[in-house]
């Protein structure tokens, strides 16, 4: 019966090797847009690793102006090691769903914690000539 129960992407990972709980974290990025101000994109989630490979589903919440906008879910995935972490979050809903936040940072406090910045590419390539968007994020283990 368990069987059953929806996997996360990180099952894709799965080979020869079993999967490790790697932690639940939670991932913050600074946004800033002309039309919300600033805000921050909030996400928690249980990693499964496997060896520096790590991914987690997630609930997706956007907070702007002291205010939450509804969740949305999510997926993380990338690579993580004791000094570096890249990771790339996709929204799978919403006005966010059209970004790909990619994610670099190097480790704090013993790897509880990573610092760097995040890029997502521009949405409308076709009429837009920008280098797309960058701003800060970090990633903090919560247990
Ligand atoms: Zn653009």
């Amino acid at each position: 019966m368990t069987e059953t129960i929806e996997k996360p992407k990180a099952q894709v990972l799965v080979g020869e090797t079993s999967p490790e709980p790697g932690g639940r974290w939670e991932l913050q990025l600074t946004i800033r847009t002309k039309m919300i101000g600033v805000g921050a994109i909030k996400a928690v989630a249980d990693f499964v690793r496997i060896g520096a490979q790590f991914a987690g589903q997630t609930q997706i919440a956007i907070g702007v102006k002291g205010q939450e906008l509804p969740s949305r879910l999510g997926d993380i995935e990338g690579e993580m090691t004791a000094s570096d972490v890249a990771l790339d979050l996709q929204v799978h809903e919403g006005f966010l769903k059209a970004y790909r936040f990619h994610c670099t940072g190097q480790a704090v406090d013993d790897g509880a914690r990573y610092e760097g910045s995040w890029h997502a590419p521009c949405v409308h390539p076709a009429d837009c000539n920008c280098e797309g968007t960058t701003d800060d994020f970090v990633m903090v283990r919560l247990d």
